[in-house]
């Protein structure tokens, strides 16, 4: 199945899913369902009521019954006034329309069944015969816009397939892939630590995990010599004026803070090649020496 075909189908399955949420809890609010990678979300506010997996038979329970009655998805297209009164009750929505009608945007809602929602459209043809293989996954907590300045909604995560085996192998598959999740086994076998103290996205190389990292190591530096390339050591840190000239800076200087170490400014570097390129410049090259090839296993740093 064609992707856009498939997100198609994914996104459907959110309207689907707001649907049975509305049926079970009128009180709560939608705001947006895209498709995503392998699935879709919804994010709701559900005010008071705390949502879980728990509540996921309900509401699946409840979309296979609405989904027989959804024949189609009717495109009809509104005003500004039109939209604010449907979705008079729910600030949202009415911050969405208010910001679409301001870009000059096309307004539009969906129906299928009873259900309607402010949507651009991309929908399964026929969403009683599409709409039949699907599962909620997971309940989590998003901001409403994605930032911590908002709401914090409830984000219930989904996903569909063409056909009942297709769905039944990705499951199985995100079951064999959590055996395999990298921070498990780093535990598992003491390959390396997580720790707090240190920050959460540095590993701490414990022996075994060290074994495997220097072997690694010498596998790569045995196929780049094997290759014509010559390795290289340089420090983590240069002059900010490195990076200026190369015009990494002008790209990486969110993740580069500088030092002030005497009278110039470093960085942790981000990148080696500004590195191997003062390599390169040392002296005039003839062209007998091309193609050069310098490698480093290096430690880079970025945000
Ligand atoms: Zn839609």
């Amino acid at each position: 199945m064609e992707t856009k075909h498939l997100d198609n189908l994914r996104h459907s399955c959110a309207h689907l899913l707001a649907a049975a949420v509305l049926e079970l809890w009128p009180h709560a609010k939608r705001t947006i369902g895209p498709a995503i990678e392998n699935g879709f979300y919804y994010d709701f506010d559900f005010g008071e009521t705390k949502i879980s997996e728990a509540d996921f038979p309900a509401i699946e329970k409840k979309m296979h019954e609405l989904v027989r009655d959804w024949k189609s998805f009717e495109r009809r297209e509104v005003n500004r006034d039109e939209a604010l009164t449907v979705f008079a009750d729910n600030e949202y929505k009415k911050e969405l329309i208010e910001e679409f009608a301001g870009e000059d945007k096309t307004l539009t809602l969906y129906q299928s069944g009873s259900y309607m929602d402010l949507c651009r459209g991309g929908h399964s043809p026929h969403p009683n015969n599409d709409l039949k293989h699907f599962t909620l996954l997971s309940v989590a907590g998003a901001y409403w816009r994605g930032s911590e300045k908002n709401k914090m909604l409830t984000r219930i995560y989904g996903t569909v397939f063409p056909s009942k085996t297709a769905l039944e192998a990705y499951l199985v598959q995100q079951e064999e892939a959590k055996k395999r999740d990298h921070r498990k086994l780093g535990r598992e076998l003491e390959l390396f630590l997580l720790s707090q103290s240190v920050g959460a996205g540095f590993p701490l190389y414990m022996p075994k995990g060290f074994i495997v990292k220097r072997e690694l190591e010498r596998w790569i530096m045995a196929e780049k010599e094997a290759r014509g390339y010559q390795f290289v050591w340089t420090p983590h840190v240069a002059k900010s004026a490195l990076y200026k000239q190369s015009g990494h800076w002008q790209k990486y200087d969110a993740m580069m803070n500088p030092m002030k170490l005497e009278e110039d400014e470093y960085v942790v570097k981000p990148m080696n090649c500004p590195h191997h390129f003062q390599i390169y410049n040392e002296r005039p090259r003839s062209y007998r020496e091309l193609p050069l090839r310098l490698a480093e296993n290096a430690t880079v740093y970025r945000f």
